[in-house]
């Protein structure tokens, strides 16, 4: 099957992304949101980001014309899905707002539509079973912000098919995305490895063995890491990863993934990273500077 006509479910932060890039694929791109105020945020923000690479000379007018013109925005979800060969569903982070998705998508779609789901980390095999065709439904995580990273994540459950992981590294690859193929485990693997290295990081400053900005310097210049471990968790919300290592630690009942103390505090405090201005660095208009008060514990 050649995927010409793809919809995407949701037009928040990753939901816009996703469109964008596959617009920019060329592809037909239905976009839906439940709510006026969303679809009207998530084709803004494409918008934007293409007036952006003109101003910048990376985009020509006629580009951002054509690919303005493959995406449709919608507010009924089975005008959007009923012909598309691929659906990519990136609602909130709700196992019960994504079930209920799946559910309908199982129904209304044509019998060879891939559909994917952009959970971080909720269980692919609970999502595929909600929509009565598992064999068709993959993980497709893709990382913020979409038109710039480059990974795509496909995560395979038990049930998926050999066709449908084919669809998708091919879909992925047309999207200009490198994809890795993952089992259905809790945190995949981007986001175990992330949290992992995060926590010990944590751990780290905790115990006085270096200054916050010099344990990230370490793996910058060390391991050529683009950013240190502690400003990328700052960047994601501190609140995220505890949820997330709580998460881990309960799946795998393993409790060495539980949050360090240090950063169940700074969670406490509401000190979560750079959207609270103060996490682990203190962020004063996106620029950090090292805290003086840590570790206070
Ligand atoms: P978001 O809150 O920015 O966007 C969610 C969108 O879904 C909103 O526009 C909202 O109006 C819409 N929506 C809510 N209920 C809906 C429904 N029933 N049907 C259709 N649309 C509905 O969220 P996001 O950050 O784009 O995250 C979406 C998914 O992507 C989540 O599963 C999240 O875990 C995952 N994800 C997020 C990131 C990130 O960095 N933000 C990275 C990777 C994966």
């Amino acid at each position: 099957m050649e995927i010409k006509n793809v919809a995407v479910i949701g037009a928040g932060t990753m939901g816009a992304g996703i469109a964008q890039v596959c617009a920019q694929a060329g592809w037909k791109t239905t976009l839906f949101d439940a709510y006026p105020e969303g679809l009207e945020k998530g084709m803004n923000s494409i918008d934007s980001f293409w007036e952006k690479g003109i101003s910048r000379g990376k985009t020509t007018q006629e580009q951002k014309e054509k690919w303005a013109s493959n995406i449709h925005p919608t507010m009924d979800l089975i005008t959007a899905v009923k012909d598309a060969d691929m659906v990519i569903e990136a609602v909130p982070e709700i196992l019960e707002i994504k079930t209920k998705i799946f559910h309908v998508l199982g129904e209304e779609t044509k019998e060879d539509c891939i559909l994917g789901t952009n959970t971080s980390s909720l269980s692919i095999t609970d999502i595929a079973a909600a929509s009565g065709r598992p064999e068709r439904v993959i993980g497709m995580h893709f990382f913020n912000p979409v038109p710039i990273m480059n990974l795509l994540e496909l995560v395979k459950h038990d049930l998926c098919s050999d066709t449908t992981i084919l669809l998708a590294k091919e879909a992925g690859k047309i999207m200009g995305k490198t994809t890795i193929l993952v089992k259905d485990v809790p945190g995949f693997a981007t986001s175990r490895l992330g949290v992992v290295l995060g926590n010990e990081a944590i751990r780290m400053l905790a115990d006085g063995v270096a200054s916050a900005s010099d344990i990230d310097t370490a793996m910058k210049l060390g391991y050529k890491h683009p950013m240190g471990p502690l400003e990328l968790s700052d960047l994601v919300g501190l609140d995220v990863r505890k949820d997330i290592l709580n998460n881990l630690a309960e799946s795998f009942s393993d409790e060495s993934y539980r949050p360090h103390p240090l950063l169940e505090k700074l969670v406490e405090k509401g000190d979560l990273g750079k959207k609270t201005n103060k996490g682990i660095y203190n962020w004063n208009n996106g620029v950090k500077s090292e805290r003086d008060d840590l570790p206070f514990l």
